[in-house]
């Protein structure tokens, strides 16, 4: 398949196979298409407006709560900060979220550095443990 239009059967088969946790190079092997291509549809579909939700690197973890994430509807790079920028705004959208706890223990699982995860920044995360165990 080449080009960027995909058709909404490829689309929807995109966004299945990332909400099921495969990553970008997975899903663009399994349906022959390009990385660029899965990026695209993704984010698109509103998996991966920002960065730390894009699809996960360890494949088939739970990452249904995506599909709750307040932030899905708000501009991305509140969540990715530069040095120095206050995370005020982005901690607010979390003080909304319906996925807060998830979104943390997935931080602190997978070890994911920079921007905000479940209402903290990557400084306040330091030491924290995941109510589950990975
Ligand atoms: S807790 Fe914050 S960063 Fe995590 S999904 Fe919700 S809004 Fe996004």
């Amino acid at each position: 398949m080449s080009g960027h239009l995909l058709d909404e059967q490829t689309i929807a088969a995109i966004r299945r196979h990332a909400i099921n946790g495969r990553s970008v190079t997975e899903i663009a092997n399994t349906l022959g298409i390009s990385r660029d291509a899965v990026r695209r549809a993704v984010d698109e579909a509103g998996i991966a407006r920002r960065r730390h939700l894009e699809p996960p690197v360890r494949p088939r973890q739970d990452v249904t709560w995506m599909e709750d994430a307040a932030c899905t509807e708000t501009d991305p790079e509140l969540f990715v900060l530069e040095k120095g920028e206050r995370a005020t705004d982005a901690k607010t959208v979390c003080a909304g979220c319906a996925v807060i706890e998830d979104c943390l223990d997935y931080a602190l699982v997978n070890n994911e550095r920079g921007g905000v995860w479940g209402g903290k920044t990557e400084h306040e995360r330091r030491g924290l443990k995941p109510r589950r165990a990975a």
